[in-house]
């Protein structure tokens, strides 16, 4: 072999592990470069995706419990619950990811070094080991998959005490009284209702002029409903954030304005416990050597790939949050395998269009394809179907019954356009739906098949038969909807 390796791949996240486990497959040399000392899974396995779940996972249980049963329901989970134990089920899910991950690599022989990683010429890549040793190896193809960082907030510091950000709070010592999450995204609405089914107190502070203005008007409906049931306040337009210590009170204090209050400079306070800041993100691109071989990256330094997840240089391949949207781990896992059918000549679909995307709130969101004002912004002439979960006999069981399941469809074909869920179970629930919408059906599949009852999955049902009774008061004749196609 010309190289010592088929693909050395720098980062061991999603995006990198799947690239590695995929190339295997193809009986190719592979190299794993990790800089992690002790872990390999990246954000996913050890800060990010796993972590925030498992620690959602035991709010959402001890939440489902309590609200089981009315003498329980107004208590607080930190009155019978320790902050401890609660770790203690995250790390075990995390040692057993981090076992399963290390065997997966030796069942398929493939190779891992820790250490950084750096380009060093166009086939060669260069290791510095923690011990300050540089191994340098050969290789036809490398993929990039170094993930991303918090970007550093303004106007105050993270000390990793009072104020955590995404690695810091899972070592918690106790669930706070209360919280304020400073965020504008998806991972500021999961971790806030996290703490509040856990019993704080929770504030969200949000940039921007909207929170998560990507969603569907309804479910943004329902989930101000659901925030206000969890006394979980928003302050949208927030800025000029700076945080201080007051030490006679014990408190940490979070000073803010809002951007309407700007002609009087009025500043608002709020007195906290713990701050947790979920800020942007930048990709880890710096030291990486990029500039050695010509590779182009944008200007807030993501790298540059084409449909395959080629770079600007031929045997170059990058995937995950280092080259940007959508950034989730789900997407990073495909990202990685398309790369390496690329490399080995496999042709493989482009999956980036029509993604699900899910928030792990408390209840869980999930959307896929169009919202309704999309489809009207096309002059698409759409209908919508409803269910809640109020009236879908497992929320009724599960007493789940905050969550709505709304179908966008083409009134004239009935072809499922989008989908868009808020409520229990939500991240599953999409993929029936995502996997209609990828064969082109329509909404009848819904009706002309039998679904398990009772299940979540009934709102599909529900939904189904409220938009063809829209479609049919539209004017379209009943019949002719139901009839064999
Ligand atoms: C709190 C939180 C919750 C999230 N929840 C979800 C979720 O529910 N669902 C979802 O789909 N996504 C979620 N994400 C996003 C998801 O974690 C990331 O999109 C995903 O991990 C990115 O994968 P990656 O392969 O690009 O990199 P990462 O998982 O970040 O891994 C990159 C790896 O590269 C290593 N590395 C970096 N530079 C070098 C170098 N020079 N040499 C060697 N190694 C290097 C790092 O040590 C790391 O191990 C969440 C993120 C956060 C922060």
């Amino acid at each position: 072999m010309k190289y010592d390796y088929d693909v050395i791949i720098i980062g061991s996240g999603p995006a990198g592990f799947s690239c590695a486990m995929q190339s295997s497959k193809f009986d190719k040399k592979v190299l794993v470069v990790e800089a992690s000392e002790d872990t390999f899974g990246g954000t996913w396995i050890n800060s990010g995706t796993i972590p925030s779940k498992a620690l959602r996972e035991t709010a959402r249980i001890i939440q489902r419990f309590q609200n089981q049963f009315e003498d329980l329901a107004k208590e607080k989970a930190y009155e019978h619950h320790q902050m401890a134990d609660l770790l203690l089920y995250k790390n075990k899910i995390l040692r057993s990811k981090n076992d399963k991950i290390e065997n997966d690599f030796r069942k398929n022989e493939i190779d891992t070094i820790r250490g950084f990683g750096k380009i060093k010429d166009d086939h060669t890549v260069a290791v510095e080991t923690s011990e300050g040793e540089t191994k340098e190896f050969t290789t036809e193809f490398v993929m990039l998959s170094t993930g991303s960082k918090p970007i550093k907030p303004k106007g105050f510091k993270v000390d990793h005490d009072k104020i955590m950000d995404y690695t810091s709070v899972l070592s918690l010592s106790h669930i706070p009284r209360r919280l304020v999450v400073i965020g504008s995204g998806v991972r500021a609405l999961e971790y806030a209702t996290t703490f509040s089914n856990l019993g704080s107190r929770v504030s969200i502070l949000n940039e921007y002029d909207s929170f998560l203005p990507f969603l569907d008007h309804e479910i943004t409906d329902q989930l101000k409903t659901v925030l206000e049931k969890q006394k979980i306040e928003v302050f949208s337009n927030a800025e000029k954030i700076e945080i201080k210590q007051n030490t006679l009170r014990n408190t940490t204090e979070v000073k803010y304005q809002l951007r309407n209050d700007k002609e009087n400079g009025r500043a608002h306070v709020i007195e906290t416990e713990h701050v947790l800041y979920l800020g942007g993100k930048q990709p880890n691109t710096e030291n990486l050597g990029l500039k050695n071989v010509g590779v182009n990256t944008d200007k807030e330094g993501y790298v540059k790939v084409d449909e395959d997840f080629k770079t600007s240089v031929s045997h170059l391949y990058a995937g995950g949050d280092v080259i940007g949207y959508p950034a989730m781990a789900s997407s990073s896992f495909s990202e990685g395998r398309i790369a390496s059918c690329h490399m080995f000549g496999i042709e493989a679909d482009n999956v980036t269009t029509d993604i699900p995307f899910a928030i792990y709130s408390i209840p869980e969101i999930a959307d896929i394809g169009l919202t309704e004002q999309e489809a009207r912004e096309r002059n698409l002439d759409v209908t919508v179907g409803r269910a809640y979960y109020q009236n879908i006999t497992q929320g009724d069981i599960s007493k789940q019954e905050d969550g709505l399941l709304k179908l966008v469809f083409e009134t004239d074909t009935l072809k499922l356009l989008g989908i868009h869920i808020i409520g229990e179970r939500a991240s599953d629930l999409i993929h029936l739906g995502q996997s209609v919408m990828a064969f082109g059906g329509d909404i009848r599949y819904f009706i002309n098949h039998v679904l398990n009852y009772p299940t979540y999955s009934e709102a599909y049902r529900i939904a189904a038969f409220n938009g063809m009774n829209r479609v049919y008061k539209a004017g379209v004749k009943y019949k002719k909807i139901l009839k064999k196609s």
